[in-house]
């Protein structure tokens, strides 16, 4: 298991929470508030352990005793992990943990109950937890997860300790990914970029053959892209589009995969712009380089807002290869 300590990037966080058990003065809610594959669920696991370890490590989990072991299985019944039912969590998904919240822990010290996706509770599912937290028992720790802290109700955030993640250092998750994973430093540079410093997104792509394949194929394209002129735009467009659909899948959206193929082209033009610094002998044009990458964000901003994909692809080509 990771212990508080040992989160990739996230010191303020793990102080925060380290400090307040030191302090004995750990809230009966907490809002951890971050992108996709931060860390929250890492740090909210770390957290329950830390609450609940049987050794005197200060202000954080030893890792080893039964507690810890039984956390990192996901068998201490004292941590209950509450997910979404569907697009939503449901209220008698809530009136259940009401019920159980009454009764103390069974085994450790305090009764952790991690609530994924919290942005996604209703009126009526954010008003059983406001219930609990009107009187809540001295045992009782409640943790949000939650994306998009404007979505979560206000009369829930204000009573929640508010504990943010922040994107983690590019360089230093990929010298984690190295060290701590046995990634090759290729690999860890790039999927570092790639998540954008969110190390869950990375360490699920480790050693992902496909992945990388698909990264290659990504590559081939700006080296098209990069030799090509006009008449060919609508081409490499489609060819753009048909590499996008073919890492849809599982809960991937069409827009969610095109935003992925337009990060790794990104990627592969930021390496570009650096060979053409660094080499005197004229390949590739910083300058034009430096435009594409300019288009290249303009297109990804385009496609998390809610342009049409295909025109937004065509437009990015015909901006490319001018
Ligand atoms: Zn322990």
């Amino acid at each position: 298991m990771i212990r508080l300590a040992e989160m990739i990037g996230q010191e303020l966080a793990s102080t925060v929470l380290s400090r307040a058990i030191l302090d004995d003065r750990v809230a009966h809610a907490y809002g951890f508030v971050g992108p996709e594959g931060i860390g929250k669920m890492t740090a909210a696991l770390a957290f329950a352990a830390a609450l609940n370890c049987e050794s005197h490590e200060p202000g954080d989990a030893c890792g080893k005793c039964v507690s810890c072991r039984m956390i990192d299985q996901k068998g201490l019944p004292d941590v209950e992990i509450i997910s979404p039912d569907g697009a939503q969590t449901k209220i008698d998904q809530m009136r259940e943990m009401r019920r159980t919240a009454q009764f103390a822990p069974v085994r450790g010290k305090r009764k952790v109950v991690i609530v994924e996706q919290a942005d996604t509770l209703n009126e009526n599912s954010a008003s059983a937890i406001l219930k609990i937290l009107e009187e809540p028992p001295p045992y009782l720790v409640i943790i949000l997860l939650v994306r998009n802290p404007a979505m979560l109700l206000p009369t829930i955030r204000s009573r929640c300790l508010v504990v943010r993640f922040a994107y983690v250092n590019v360089r230093e998750l990929a010298q984690a990914l190295v060290e701590r994973f046995d990634a090759k430093q290729e690999e860890a540079e790039f999927l570092a970029a790639f998540s954008e410093g969110r190390p869950g997104i990375a360490i699920s792509l480790l050693g992902n053959e496909s992945f990388f394949a698909w990264r290659n194929r990504i590559a081939e394209l700006a080296e098209r892209i990069v030799n090509s002129d006009l008449r060919a735009g609508l081409r490499l467009s489609e060819d753009l589009q048909s590499l996008a659909s073919a890492e849809t899948g599982d809960g991937i959206t069409q827009r969610s995969a095109m935003r992925s193929a337009l990060t790794a082209l990104l990627q592969r033009y930021r390496d570009l712009l650096s060979i053409s610094v660094h080499n005197s002998d004229g390949r590739g044009d910083p300058g034009r380089i430096s435009r594409a990458i300019e288009a290249l964000l303009w297109a990804r901003r385009a496609v998390e807002g809610n342009a049409n994909l295909q025109l937004t692809a065509d437009v990015l080509m015909l901006r490319l290869v001018r």
